[in-house]
Formats: structure tokens, C-alpha cells, sequence
């Protein structure tokens, strides 16, 4: 029997796990190594736990560790760490968290999953409580029980998760305020896009302050507020929402490399650089098609897929994970937030010469009650008139459309392709031009 050990036991992890075991039922014996006390679970609905849209922090598991035994016939260790891997000898430490023993184990296959971890800020004051990062299922539990007892709620960080949140704590009735180094949130959209979704977020009663150094947190035993450049902040509770760094300590101890983002580096079959030792998830760089080269965008997207990849090829397939184009969509309050590709300003860091455009299109027929507007904004590279991003903002409808674009990118389409599209329309649901092909349409005229 061969032995396959997988570390982390959410998106990726599972999914390769899952995959070899589907391929090698009766040929590999598959053990899941997960140091918190939730296997399986969807990340990306931690906000509406913590807001109460989703009511008990068990709804977020996909398969229970139960099922995972019994039906998908693995082993999965919840509370355990590893602590220590020595490839030569194919051997690894795993802590038993709550009985404090350390046990050893062979494997023939290794996967990480460890995923990623969240960035903190390295100011005085950071370790006091009432001040959370968000991750883990644990991470939401804790930071639901902390702004439960808060009348004020400060988060550092105005990405796509920081406004998800803004939305969760009022949605719990929280004085907020959203504190940002930077002139705008959500730093990879076209400024213009960013600041209809910064209207929407302060109509909807919540305090932005950009442009801020955070210097230190103060409060006894919980943090009472926060002290900015632009003076003191009541906070009984903050969120640190910085973005997160790939999880590597472990793999790079054994001599796992990692590439030039941070991130382990994967071939197209999540291999490392060590024979039988793949990778998966937010700690692995994923190959960016339209920059053609390594990448660190962390999402659940390619957590699934990459993990499934890895858990194929040692089940014995020969697949491959073909890469991504950095499509992610989002709800801030009533808006839905999409992007795929590069914007216009990583366009030029990576040297390409491109435009953008900008437009603004119903998202049903003019006649038909109900539309609202839909901001649609494309990058386009000079001369080839190749899309290479786009973006796209409204009430509905946004988030789906932007599919169609990711789509246009994987198959290098240009904006001339893109107006030739043949889309659907029926009054509810689009006008006769669609705001994708108004959009195209203006790109191509340069
Ligand atoms: P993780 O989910 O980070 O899991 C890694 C696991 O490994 C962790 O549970 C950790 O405890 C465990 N681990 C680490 N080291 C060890 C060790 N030594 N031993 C044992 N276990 C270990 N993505 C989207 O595509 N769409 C979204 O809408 C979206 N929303 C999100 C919202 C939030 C609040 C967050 C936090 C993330 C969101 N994401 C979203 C991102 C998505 O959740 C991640 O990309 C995905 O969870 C990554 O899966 P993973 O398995 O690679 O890593």
C-alpha cells in the first residue's frame, strides 16, 4: 500500500486528497494532517458567519470529517501539526495539539496545502485582545464573540475582504470605520471603479479614512482604540486586513523552493522541486497566462483546482493545472465587484502598452422595469488590440458577466473578437447591446 500525506485539510488539501484516494481506492492509504479543529471548509462565507447571514460556523464545512472517513475512505487528523518533515528518510512529526504528543509517520507522496497567512501591521500594541486577523473558521469565531460585544469596529486594510467585512459589521449593527494607507481600496481596480465602490460603501454608513499610517493600538486588557496619523480611532474590536502572505516555513525547511513571488514554485503538474512532494493552494504561485509566468493571487478558485491536479497525478493521471488569469468577483454591500486579468497599471509595471476604457451600460433593456447601471472598464494592449483585463461594477449582473471576459482572455481574444461575440439578450436580462459589447466596441476604436 502506498502512503500518501497531505498537510492542510481545507480547499486544496482536500481536493488532492480526494482525488488520489477516488483514483487509488484499494492501492493508497490517504491521511490528512489539519492543525485546526475544522477540516473542509468554505473560507470565502467566513463574513456571512461572522454577520449572521449564515448561522452556525458548522454550516460552513462542505464534508464533514465523518464522511470524509467513511465515505471518501481517508483518514484526517483534526488538531494535528506537522511539525517536521525529513524527506530522506520519508518520514514526518505530527503534534497531537490537545495531548501535546509528537507521533511519526512514513509517506511515499507528500502534498502541502498550508496555505496562507495573514499579514500583520508590526505595531505597538498588535497582540492586545479585541484585535483579529480573519483566516480560519476559528479566526471568524473569534472575531464574531469580540464585535458582538463592540459598539465601534475598526479594520485596517480596504481589499476586497476588509469591505466584505465593513458590510458584515454593520450588517451586526457596528459603528465602523475603515482605515486605508493608501488613497484607494481595492488597490488592483482602475481608480474609477474603486471609488464607485468606496461611494457605495460610505452611503452605506461606513467611515473611510485613507491616506492613514496606523502607529499603535491602546486600550487595558482589549483594545479601546486605535492611534493613526490622523489621530485616535474608537475600536473595540479590529480587524487586520492586509492581505496574506504564502505559508512556506514548513516546506522550505525540508528544502522545498520557493519562486521568485514567495510562493512554492510548481510545475504543471504542482510537482516541486522534490521527487514525489507536490504543492497546492494559496502556498503555491500559480502560472499567470497573459503575463505568461509565476503568480501569487490566493483564492479558493484555484485552491480547488490545484489541489485536484496534484491528488490526479499521484493517483497516476497525467493532468495539468494550465494556470489563471486572476478572475475574482465579489458583493460589497449592493454592488458586485469583478475584475479578471490585469488592470491598466499592471499592464505598464509589466512593461505592455496598453489603454483603457471606460463605460457605463443598463444591465436590462431601457423599457423593462428594474436595471441599473453597469460600469464596465477594459484594458486593452496597443497594436494587437489583445484584451488584457477588465473590470466590471453594478447592481446586478456584474459578477457573472465577468466570466465572459475571463473566457475572451483564455483564448487571447482581441476587442474586435470580443464585439463579434454572438451573447444572449432578453429584456430582463440585458439590452440588445450588451454593456460587454458597448464596451468592446469603444476599445476597438482605440
Ligand atoms: P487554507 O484555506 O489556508 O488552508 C490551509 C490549512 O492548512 C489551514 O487550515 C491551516 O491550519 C493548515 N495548516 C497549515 N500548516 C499546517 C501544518 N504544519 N500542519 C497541519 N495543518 C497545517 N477565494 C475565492 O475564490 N472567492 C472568495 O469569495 C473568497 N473569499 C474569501 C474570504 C475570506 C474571509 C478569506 C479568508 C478567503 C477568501 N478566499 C476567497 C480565499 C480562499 O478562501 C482561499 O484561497 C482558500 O481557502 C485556500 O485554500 P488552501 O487549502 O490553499 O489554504
Amino acid at each position: 500500500m502506498e502512503r500518501l500525506i497531505v498537510i492542510g485539510g481545507v480547499a486544496a488539501g482536500l481536493s488532492a486528497a480526494s482525488a488520489a484516494k477516488k483514483l487509488k481506492k484499494d492501492s493508497m492509504d490517504v491521511t490528512v494532517f489539519e492543525k485546526t479543529g475544522y477540516v473542509s471548509y468554505g473560507a470565502c462565507s467566513e463574513p456571512y458567519y461572522i454577520s449572521g447571514i449564515v448561522p452556525n460556523p458548522d454550516d460552513l464545512i462542505e464534508v464533514t470529517p465523518e464522511d470524509l472517513e467513511k465515505k471518501r475512505k481517508m483518514h484526517v487528523f483534526r488538531r494535528h501539526e506537522v511539525v517536521k518533515v525529513e524527506y530522506d528518510k520519508g518520514m514526518l512529526d505530527v503534534l497531537d495539539i490537545d495531548r501535546g504528543v509528537v507521533s511519526t509517520h512514513p509517506f511515499d507522496y507528500l502534498v502541502i496545502t498550508t496555505g496562507a497567512i495573514a499579514k500583520r501591521l508590526g505595531v505597538k500594541g498588535e497582540g492586545m485582545n479585541g484585535i483579529c486577523t480573519l483566516r480560519t473558521v476559528e479566526d471568524a469565531t473569534k472575531i464574531k464573540a469580540s464585535a458582538s460585544s463592540a459598539e465601534q469596529v475598526a479594520i485596517c486594510g480596504g481589499g476586497y475582504i476588509g469591505l466584505e467585512m465593513a458590510e458584515a459589521f454593520r450588517h451586526m449593527g457596528k459603528e465602523v470605520t475603515v482605515l486605508k494607507k493608501t488613497a484607494q481600496m481595492l488597490m488592483n481596480f482602475d481608480p474609477k471603479m474603486s471609488s464607485i465602490v468606496e461611494e457605495e460603501v460610505r452611503s452605506k454608513g461606513v467611515k473611510i479614512i485613507t491616506g492613514v499610517d496606523i502607529l499603535s493600538f491602546e486600550g487595558d486588557n482589549r483594545v479601546q482604540q486605535v492611534i493613526t496619523s490622523e489621530g485616535a480611532i474608537p475600536a473595540q474590536t479590529v480587524l487586520i486586513s492586509k492581505g496574506a502572505v504564502p505559508n512556506t516555513s514548513l516546506a522550505l525547511s525540508f528544502g522545498v523552493k520557493t519562486g521568485k513571488t514567495g510562493a512554492i514554485e510548481v510545475d504543471l503538474h504542482q510537482k516541486t522541486n522534490l521527487d514525489r512532494v507536490y504543492a497546492a493552494g494559496d502556498c503555491a504561485e500559480a502560472h499567470h497566462l497573459i503575463l505568461d509566468g509565476p503568480a501569487y493571487i490566493p483564492l479558493g478558485t484555484t485552491a480547488n483546482k490545484t489541489g485536484r491536479v496534484a491528488g490526479e497525478n499521484i493517483g497516476g493521471l497525467d493532468t495539468g493545472f494550465w494556470g489563471i488569469v486572476g478572475t475574482g468577483v465579489s458583493k460589497i454591500f449592493d454592488l458586485e465587484v469583478a475584475r479578471t486579468g490585469l488592470s491598466l497599471d499592471e499592464a505598464q509595471k509589466n512593461g505592455l502598452d496598453a489603454y483603457a476604457t471606460t463605460i457605463t451600460h443598463g444591465s436590462r433593456s431601457g423599457h423593462y422595469p428594474g436595471g441599473s447601471p453597469l460600469y464596465v472598464h477594459l484594458v486593452t494592449q496597443s497594436g494587437t488590440r489583445k484584451l488584457l483585463g477588465a473590470q466590471i461594477v453594478g447592481r446586478e449582473g456584474a459578477a457573472l458577466r465577468i466570466n465572459t471576459l475571463a473566457a475572451a482572455l483564455h483564448a487571447g481574444m482581441s476587442v474586435d473578437d470580443l464585439y463579434h461575440l454572438d451573447m444572449g439578450y432578453a429584456p430582463p436580462f440585458a439590452p440588445v447591446w450588451d454593456a460587454v459589447l458597448i464596451a468592446a466596441n469603444k476599445a476597438r476604436k482605440g
